[in-house]
């Protein structure tokens, strides 16, 4: 298998995956001393040697045990698990954040559940994205999406405080997403958002 040469371990399982699927962190001069590599894929923030670790809370919350941390960056650094996570989905959270309003410049965005739903009829959508404590118009959207399979996404953002806040809308209960690429995207870094979430 060729791929496995790029193949890197996890420190919080150990096991290996291609490089796509874990996150990299590397050392930073500043405390915590230890920052997740997140920007898009193929490039890099920040260079030296980094460590990795897969964007899920079974493998974070492990990070710092067994001193796999300390010999992959080579510095006496120690985490919380529990801080990386939350750090790892801030930035989650930003690129969420980042490719909404992209779509939204590339005239890819539709806001609100009459037009998403009007678009998703046409077959013009390629996700369906609901805030979080959905209320029962956004579920009956997103129900509808699911009995047609349709790609659907639940956002860890509230209506009015996150989402409205970044389109400068008062209420953003649906978005519908037209860009293939920015659907896929965007769906990728919420799902590692949740899993990422402490499972309690
Ligand atoms: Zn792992």
């Amino acid at each position: 298998m060729p791929e496995s040469k790029s193949e890197r371990m996890c420190i919080g399982c150990l096991n290996k995956s291609h490089p796509n699927a874990l996150i990299r962190l590397v050392f930073v001069d500043s405390p915590p001393y230890v920052a997740p590599d997140l920007v898009p894929r193929g490039t890099r923030e920040f260079g030296g040697r980094g460590a990795w670790v897969h964007p899920r809370w079974q493998c974070v919350r492990k990070v710092s045990e067994k001193g796999q941390l300390a010999r992959s960056l080579r510095q006496d650094v120690r985490i919380d698990g529990k801080w990386l996570a939350q750090a790892i989905q801030k930035r989650l959270e930003k690129r969420a954040e980042g490719l909404l309003l992209a779509a939204r410049r590339k005239k890819a965005l539709t806001i609100g559940i009459e037009v998403t739903q009007l678009n998703l009829q046409e077959g013009r959508v390629a996700l369906v994205a609901i805030p979080s404590g959905v209320t029962q118009r956004s579920a009956k959207l997103l129900e509808w999406a699911l009995h047609h399979n349709q790609n659907v996404l639940i956002l860890p953002f509230t209506p009015s405080t996150d989402l409205g806040k970044l389109l400068s809308h008062p209420e953003v209960k649906a978005v519908g997403i037209l860009d293939a690429q920015i659907a896929s995207e965007l769906k990728e870094s919420v799902q590692r958002w949740f899993d990422l979430a402490e499972a309690e």
